[in-house]
């Protein structure tokens, strides 16, 4: 029997036949050549839905209890815009809210509003600046700000950088580009040295580049959570002895426990000594070398060979928003370049996906372009001058108590637990306080930090006000006389 492989074409001859003009078929895309109720509808419920999220924050909590988790799989048919955004609305009703007032546990701030419709514009756009023909006038906006951004920090003339989907792929794409400049691309034996305190995204980045685990050097920090420059001193020279290679001096500019700042210059100065490579993974402190007013903070930035900063940690920019700024950066497509064959030629300096170790990329920057413009250098300021002052309102509440231990450091971080409990009551403590704090609707994060667990606030949302500071001391001190 001849088995008749009937075309596609052929079972479809009652389907109604497209109207001219309105495309192939009726799937929900927008319209190429008319306006589209459709779409303009959706946005606007979208926008009343957001928009009834914010200003509903307050009266609610930072973190909701369980919410009911909408179907997953797709229909048979497609679902209709009132029934897509009813099952958003479920989703919203069980998410974290950073707008909350009592919301100070993490590195998450509320997002700006230009950053939120940047992020729309981004989609809807749906570049890629993987190449630029994909993304034109997008791979040249990257460019320009990544390199107002570097030359802001106080990188040198010409440098600049690339955008990163977080701060772990900056750092992890930092020490790609730090190996194949200093020539150790293979070399087993290199090692990286950074403080005992940096990010754990340090020791993620060495397995991806085939590193021993024992090849991250984590040395000791101070009383005040730095990296002391005088054992870094004794590392190198130890470690020239040994004839073992150095990747990278990774310094932090705001350590995620407590917020510290690794002297930067006199590293910097060793690094030079040494003829070794500075990345300062500057993930929570870099955007202080922003303002003139808090540059201070993070002083010998503009030293580092390359910088991690991450504008979606206390900026408001919406996630992810993090940049990789090099002093040359005609070393990331050094370091990654492996030619697009199917792409016609840059016609600026180099392919967005060959400076990076991302592809297909969306367009990050435009939210990040227009959160800052829309807070204006004075805005940048005022942003960073809150976040410090309500560390200070809420350190001086704590320290007033006597009974507490602080970790503090130079930007809006503060960890803190009793002074003289043990590990166990530090762990009950914590876990009980922190209940108690969420319960009047306060939410701080429970770092297990130097043996011991603390409490950590992080100061960073705009909307926290000294009532809620102290809200957060009351509960604290009477929690502290329980052990
Ligand atoms: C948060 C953080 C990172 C990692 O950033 P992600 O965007 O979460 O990947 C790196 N370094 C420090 C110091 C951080 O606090």
């Amino acid at each position: 029997m001849v088995e008749m492989i009937e075309s596609p074409l052929a079972s479809v001859p009652q389907a109604p036949r497209p109207q001219p003009g309105s495309g192939a078929t009726s799937l929900p895309f927008p319209h190429p050549d008319r306006a589209d109720p459709t779409l303009e509808a959706m946005l606007l419920e979208a926008a009343g839905l957001l928009a009834g999220w914010f200003s509903t924050a307050a009266a609610g909590r930072p973190l909701p209890g369980l919410s009911v988790q909408p179907p997953v799989a797709p229909e048979a048919s497609g679902l209709t815009p009132a029934e897509l955004l009813a099952d958003v609305q479920r989703l919203m009703e069980g998410a974290y809210n950073p707008n909350h007032p009592g919301a100070v546990a993490h590195l998450d701030p509320p997002p700006l509003l230009a950053s939120v419709v940047g992020d729309l514009i981004a989609a809807g756009l749906n570049n890629n600046l993987l190449a630029e023909e994909l993304s034109p006038s997008l791979s040249r906006l990257e460019r320009s700000l990544c390199s107002w951004l570097a030359e802001q920090i106080g990188l040198p003339a010409g440098s600049g950088g690339v955008p990163a989907s977080g701060g772990s792929l900056s750092n992890l794409m930092a020490l790609v580009v730090a190996r194949h400049a200093r020539g150790l691309d293979g070399v087993a034996e290199a090692v990286v040295l950074c403080s005992a305190d940096a990010h754990v995204s340090l020791a993620k980045a060495m397995r991806v580049m085939g590193l021993a685990s024992g090849a991250l050097h984590a040395l000791p920090v101070d009383a005040e959570g730095r990296l002391a420059s005088e054992q870094l001193a004794r590392k190198l020279d130890a470690l020239q002895l040994q004839g073992i290679p150095v990747i990278a001096v990774v310094a932090t500019a705001g350590t995620t426990v407590r917020g510290a700042a690794d002297p930067l210059v006199p590293i910097a100065a060793l690094c030079r000594r040494y003829g070794l490579w500075l990345h300062v993974d500057g993930a929570i402190g870099a955007v202080f070398a922003l303002s003139p007013s808090h540059r201070l903070r993070v002083e010998g930035l503009g030293a580092a060979d390359s910088v991690t900063m991450n504008p979606q940690k206390l900026l408001g920019i919406t996630k992810t928003s993090s940049l990789l700024l090099l002093a040359r950066p005609a070393l990331l497509s050094e370091t990654f370049a492996t030619g697009l064959p199917y792409m016609e030629p840059s016609w600026g300096v180099v392919h967005g996906g060959e400076a990076g170790l991302q592809g297909s990329r969306p367009a990050e920057i435009i939210k990040l372009w227009l959160g800052l413009r829309q807070l204006g250098l004075a805005g940048i300021e005022a942003v960073l001058d809150g976040a410090i002052r309500r560390r200070r309102q809420l350190q001086a509440l704590l320290a007033a108590d006597g009974r507490l231990l602080l970790r503090g450091g130079s930007f809006h971080l503060l960890a803190f637990r009793p002074d003289g409990f043990d590990r166990q009551a530090c762990e009950q403590w914590s876990q009980r306080t922190r209940q108690q704090l969420l319960q009047e609707r306060l939410m701080l994060s429970r770092p297990d930090y130097q043996g011991h667990h603390h409490l950590k606030a992080v100061l960073g949302n705009p909307h926290t006000r000294l009532e809620q500071l102290e809200a957060i001391a009351t509960v604290v001190a009477s929690s502290v006389a329980v052990p």
